[in-house]
């Protein structure tokens, strides 16, 4: 009798385990900014058809790919980013497993690059790939700024079920990918760097193209703020600055016999003790870690605990970028990214909680000391 265990095909892996790296429409969306965000872009523009059911365009000015490169760009595992392991533990940029855009053409009816590198000779090569991520189809020259287009149609379209799923809840799921893309507008600001000028449409079938948000990059949060949800959303806002020392928790100890505290800095912008943003949901509350947006459900809920013993009646606006050193937290957690591990993670929300508690104490005795 032949062993029952078997290698499954090649190509049956590479669809389960794209399907795990983009599982919705933001992740796709998510993947290809980051992709430009890497590619040093000052300007990103995103455009949706149909609300990302036709089709998702993602048009950068960054470095583009050179022509060396077209053939692996879509190859599983294959990355400009990182070359070894311990690699991981300095990353600086968004993408490091090279599965992103192998992952889209084993998801999606097509995939097309067009890409050029040369500031001084504007042109570009077209590039259609495959499922299987190889170049199927390769233009000549074409006239092209430099920089990057990819154009992903057809999401899910080779994975039926999921699919129709997303056309049933397209709105919703527009909505999530819309509100991810907030996070990004804001992020070179969270970063202290020269903005991204970020510009999103959709155009639903059979009607005009809109814009549905904007930033201009600029170098200030509070511009980026403003630009995205009107200069009203600024006026109870403060920045925030933390200063914080954390503790190694047991585990490292344990390791680490006498590892030192590390110390953390928090900065963004948080809304006033009296004012929160009215609203019962979180969906202006923006983490990151170094820049890099994440699901901070811990460190969210202990901002929230706190802010409540304030004020009862709201929750917080918030846009809070932790900044820790490389190696004290681990991106490579979940297929998404979004998920992140963080060293002494109990004493880091313990801590981000004093220091919150103590501001807002502060600013709440000056408040009752020069009244209102
Ligand atoms: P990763 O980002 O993890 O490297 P991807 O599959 O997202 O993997 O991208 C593969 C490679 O393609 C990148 O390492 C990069 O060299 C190149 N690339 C992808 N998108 C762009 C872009 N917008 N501009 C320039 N290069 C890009
Ligand atoms: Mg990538």
């Amino acid at each position: 009798m032949p062993p029952a265990i078997q290698a499954i095909e090649k190509g049956s892996v590479h669809r389960i385990t794209a399907g795990q790296v983009v599982v919705d429409l933001q992740t796709a969306v998510k993947e290809l900014v980051e992709n430009s965000i890497d590619a040093g872009a000052t300007s990103i523009e995103v455009r949706f058809k149909d609300y990302g059911l036709k089709s998702i365009e993602v048009v950068d000015n960054g470095t583009g790919i050179s022509p060396n490169d077209y053939d692996s760009v879509a190859l599983k595992h294959h990355t400009s980013k990182l070359a070894t392991y311990t690699d991981l533990t300095a990353l600086q940029t968004f993408g490091f497993r090279g599965e992103a855009l192998s992952s889209l053409c084993a998801l999606c009816d097509s995939v097309v690059i067009t890409s050029a590198t040369n500031e001084d000779a504007p042109v570009g090569t077209i590039l259609e790939l495959d499922r299987n991520g190889i170049v199927k189809n390769r233009s000549g020259k074409i006239a092209r700024q430099r920089g990057t287009t990819v154009t992903v149609s057809g999401i899910f379209v080779p994975l039926p079920v999921r699919r129709v799923e997303l056309s049933r809840n397209i709105k919703r799921e527009y909505g999530k990918a819309l509100a991810l893309l907030n996070a990004y507008a804001l992020y070179p600001c969270a970063m202290e760097n020269n903005g991204i000028r970020l510009a999103v449409y959709n155009q639903p079938e059979g009607g005009k193209r809109t814009i549905q948000l904007r930033t201009t990059g600029t170098q200030s949060l509070q511009t980026s703020v403003s630009s995205l949800w009107g200069p009203k959303a600024l006026e109870n806002i403060v920045p925030l600055e933390l200063n914080m020392t954390v503790e190694p928790d047991k585990s490292i100890l344990k390791r680490v016999p006498g590892a030192s505290k590390m110390q953390v800095k928090v900065t963004g912008l948080v809304s006033k003790f009296r004012h929160g943003c009215g609203r019962a949901s979180n969906d202006r509350q923006f983490f990151y870690v170094n820049g890099r947006p994440f699901n901070a459900n811990k460190v969210q809920k202990a901002l929230n605990e706190v802010y409540k013993s304030f004020n009862t009646n709201q929750s917080p606006f918030v846009i809070a970028n932790f900044v820790l050193p490389t190696d004290a937290y681990d991106v490579n957690a979940s297929p998404d990214k979004r998920t992140i591990f963080l060293h002494s993670e109990a004493n880091l929300i313990m801590a981000f909680k004093t220091s919150l508690e103590d501001e807002y104490s502060l600013s709440r005795s000056t408040f009752a000391v020069n009244g209102p």
